[in-house]
Parts: C-alpha cells; sequence; structure tokens
C-alpha cells in the first residue's frame, strides 16, 4: 500500500542552479547561493538575508552559471565538423 513518492529526488528538485561562493572579508568561509525554479536568487549571507538585496556572492554565481551554460552548450554542438 505504499505510494510512490514522487520527490525522491530530494532537494534537487527545488532549486536550478547551487553553488558555493567564498565570503570576501572572511576567506575560508563560504556562503551557497541557489536559484530556485521561480528564477529567485538566494544567498545565505546576513546582507542578503536582512535586505535581500542581490549580494556580491549572488553576482559570482551569476555570472559561475552563465559560464557553466555556455560552456555547456558548447559542449553540446554537434560535432564531426572542423
Ligand atoms: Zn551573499
Amino acid at each position: 500500500m505504499r505510494k510512490p513518492r514522487p520527490s525522491s529526488f530530494g532537494m534537487g528538485n527545488l532549486y536550478t542552479y547551487k553553488t558555493t561562493v567564498e565570503s570576501r572579508s572572511q576567506p575560508g568561509k563560504f556562503y551557497t547561493v541557489s536559484r530556485t525554479r521561480e528564477g529567485l536568487w538566494i544567498c545565505h549571507c546576513w546582507p542578503f538575508l536582512r535586505t535581500h538585496k542581490e549580494c556580491h556572492h549572488i553576482k559570482v554565481a551569476k555570472a559561475r552559471q552563465d559560464a557553466a551554460e555556455k560552456a555547456s552548450k558548447a559542449r553540446s554542438r554537434p560535432k564531426g565538423h572542423k
């Protein structure tokens, strides 16, 4: 009588992108930056949690995601023509 669990993928379903960015003021300290399916960026640093304004970490994460997207697009290009 067990129902299948559609959320078996876990937390990964909630975010489309997730990365950690090192703090500028505290080297060695990392903040997790996530992008939700709605396209919202969330950082776990205090400035963001207080003001909900785009912080340095989100900017880094955005640039990183942008680069990763470009890289994956370049990789998915059909090969064979040089
Ligand atoms: Zn932040």
